[in-house]
């Protein structure tokens, strides 16, 4: 794990952390005004891409807010005026984000800060754990996260159908993109298979969804055209018969959920169209 310190005075910024993918949800808001929104990333973990590197607001240490950046919408800050935390020493290190509709996060400033300590050994693909039970029970976000994925998936594959069509392979790939995808593409030749594949899953198609590594965010080495998507979203596509321990519309009250125990598997990921049109529109969409 490693600890992040400010590069102007050495002081610790975070508590230990270790490394996850970058989630596809980070920078997509839920809702209009949703309140009381979680972390974006777990306690005791961050993550990282080109210029930006994201943490629990409960990891971070020794940071203190700066005057005059506080501006936010209507329920906390935004950070729209630049970075809103800083250091002991007075060096601009971080953004708080804990604004209606956004995921609650501080964003590290890459060139304020430094990773000091030894990252942990990257798990290989063939110890990681694909069965465990997920999402954690009462994990009200996993619609909305698995929805913002999904749209990022289907902009991957847009981009990749060009003006071809592309028929999703039967289950929850067509469930969950095959009617999008006979709307989207034209329906004419060539036709192009859609399928999932990764760990213990091989799969003939021509484009094939794949899972990133859930710490390091590599994706899963295979050869063909791949549209890299996010673990947690990988596993409910791959894995038909998994039941994750979640309600499968919306959230009840626990002492009800004890009461009545919900069906554990929910029956479709709805697709962000909105997401799907910004990915293709601003052109971020992770092929490989
Ligand atoms: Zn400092």
């Amino acid at each position: 794990m490693v600890v992040f310190e400010c590069v102007a005075c050495g002081a610790a910024l975070t508590v230990p952390v270790a490394r996850v993918d970058f989630p596809d949800h980070a920078h997509h808001s839920v809702g209009n005004g949703v309140r009381g929104m979680p972390d974006l990333v777990g306690p005791g973990t961050y993550a990282a891409r080109p210029g930006e590197i994201a943490v629990a607001p409960g990891d971070v240490r020794g940071v203190s807010w700066i005057p005059g950046r506080l501006e936010g919408d209507c329920c906390g800050v935004t950070g729209r005026d630049g970075p809103n935390l800083a250091c002991a020493c007075g060096r601009e290190v971080a953004t708080r984000v804990s604004d209606c509709s956004l995921w609650s996060v501080v964003w590290l400033e890459p060139a304020a800060v430094r990773a000091a300590g030894r990252p942990e050994p990257v798990t290989d693909w063939a110890e990681l754990d694909w069965r465990s039970p997920l999402p954690a029970e009462g994990d009200e976000w996993w619609h909305d996260r698995m929805g913002i994925a999904a749209g990022v998936a289907l902009a991957g594959v847009l981009a990749c159908a060009g003006e071809t069509h592309v028929v999703a392979a039967a289950g929850p790939v067509a469930d969950t993109f095959g009617r999008l995808l006979d709307a989207w593409l034209p329906p004419v030749a060539p036709v192009r298979t859609l399928a999932v594949a990764g760990p213990g899953l091989a799969a003939a198609a021509d484009v094939l969804l794949v899972p990133r590594h859930p710490h390091t965010g590599e994706v899963w080495p295979v050869d063909g055209t791949v549209v890299p998507i996010g673990a947690e979203l990988w596993r409910w596509l791959a894995r038909d018969g998994e039941q994750p321990v979640i309600p499968p519309t919306g959230g009840r009250w626990e002492r009800f959920l004890r009461d009545d125990p919900l069906p554990r598997r929910p029956e479709q990921v709805t697709v962000n169209l909105s997401v799907a049109h910004r990915v293709l529109r601003f052109g971020d969409v992770r092929l490989s």
